[in-house]
């Protein structure tokens, strides 16, 4: 029985909410793959190499220790927020308190428990754009309006001070972007996060939610913070987490690194919806926190290897325009120079049909950018092999040739 016309009572903040664009496509990439296609995924946002072995032999050993059976404390073990305080001092010369950090069940729990503890509804979040998908949907969640601020790719997709200054509002309540940024790659210098501090620092009652994540794969060296500036620093909540940089996206660990008082209400939050995050997983991360960066670095050195030579390729091909990713794992190309065009049977209107005819015609999927706010966009992970990102790349621009 079909079930399409059925209005089940779903609570309206879930109606409100989008559903991911996606999933057609993860449907059509299946099918595909049934019938006995080889699908290279470009689509995906997490790492293709495993988790670092100290970390999981660390995980083993909690395991084996069997002192981790039960609940652990709900911001985590206090040995872990002191061992993030130690990086965040180290890493990025930053003084934190261990009550300053929450550990949570990803950096998607940390941004959900920070935006719940901070947004009333009706207040604005101005979210630099293109974003990543979540932000939008938890802010509606929230109850508050998301106000989307574009930086365009001939500025590397970088919101400019101006751009800032002129969306700020008596009800904007904060500030929410990444940098290394999902889905474009674009990092921000320390003299651009400066400026955009500098109209911060004017608006007294606006909180910046810096999404650090990709912090270890940065091609150009020093991370740079948000929270350096110390003008704004006890406005600014760090997010972070092991996903990215450690491998680790399925072990679920993030955290914030906050002023004591928001760090106290996302630990409230957090007591009444998950508990601490699982207990053999913060045992791993602590690990991976102290312990020896190698794997990282290695993993960072191939994703800029990588790097260019997806770009590389991509530049080869007639009427795809690329910036250069500084950092993560993504490129956003501007694909738009290939709407109106067709291949005698499908016609390519947005970036939806065109990631929708590369999965159909050159069995690669990707990501249209319409899901970050960027419709003449696709993003393209480089979290795969060599191989595999040379293979797709001449399958696209095979595929391409036929459009005229
Ligand atoms: N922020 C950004 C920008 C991301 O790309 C992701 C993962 N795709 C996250 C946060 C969430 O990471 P996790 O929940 O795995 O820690």
């Amino acid at each position: 029985m079909s079930t399409e016309n059925i209005n089940y009572p779903v609570a309206e903040r879930l109606q409100a909410l989008s559903e991911s664009a996606t999933i057609a496509m993860a449907v059509k990439a299946r099918e595909l793959q049934d019938q006995g296609h080889h699908v290279i995924k470009l689509n995906l946002g997490e790492p293709d190499f495993p988790t670092p072995e100290n970390v999981q032999k660390a995980a083993i050993k909690a395991i084996e220790d069997g002192k981790h059976f039960s609940y652990s404390p709900v911001p985590g073990y206090p040995e872990l927020r002191q061992g993030i305080a130690d990086k965040l001092k180290k890493d990025n010369s930053l003084d934190y308190k261990p009550e300053d950090i929450v550990v949570s069940t990803g950096a998607k729990q940390s941004i959900a428990n920070v935006l719940l503890s901070l947004v009333n509804p009706g207040e604005e979040v101005i979210i630099f754009t293109p974003y990543w998908v979540t932000y939008i949907e938890q802010v509606k969640l929230a109850g508050g309006k998301a106000v989307l601020v574009e930086g365009g790719i001939e500025n590397d997709f970088k919101v400019t001070p101006e751009q800032l200054k002129a969306a700020i509002t008596d009800k904007t309540k904060a500030i929410m972007f990444s940098s290394p940024c999902n889905p474009t790659g674009s990092v921000f210098t320390k003299e651009e996060l400066g400026a955009l501090a500098e109209v911060i620092k004017a608006h007294k009652n606006i909180f910046v939610i810096s999404d650090e994540i990709y912090e270890y794969i940065n091609f150009g060296g020093q991370h740079a913070s948000m929270a350096e500036f110390a003008d704004i620093k006890d406005r600014v909540v760090i997010i972070n987490g092991f996903s990215k940089g450690f491998a680790m996206t399925g072990w679920r660990v993030g955290y914030i690194a906050a002023p004591t008082w928001i760090a106290k209400a996302c630990n409230k939050l957090q007591g009444q919806f998950t508990s601490g995050t699982c207990s053999i997983a913060q045992r791993a991360a602590l690990a991976a926190i102290t312990g020896d960066r190698a794997a990282t670095d290695q993993m960072a050195e191939a994703y800029l290897r990588r790097r260019n030579l997806v770009k590389g390729l991509l530049d080869e091909i007639d009427g795809i325009k690329t910036n250069e990713p500084k950092g993560a794992f993504y490129i956003f190309p501007d694909i738009s120079a290939f709407f109106g065009k067709s291949n005698g049977e499908t016609t390519i209107n947005n970036s939806y049909d065109f990631a929708m005819y590369l999965l159909q015609d050159a069995h690669v999927s990707v990501v249209d950018g319409g899901a970050f706010g960027a419709p003449n966009c696709i993003r393209i992970s480089f979290a795969a092999s060599d191989e595999e990102l040379k293979e797709a790349i001449v399958r696209i621009k095979n595929s391409l040739e036929k459009l005229k």
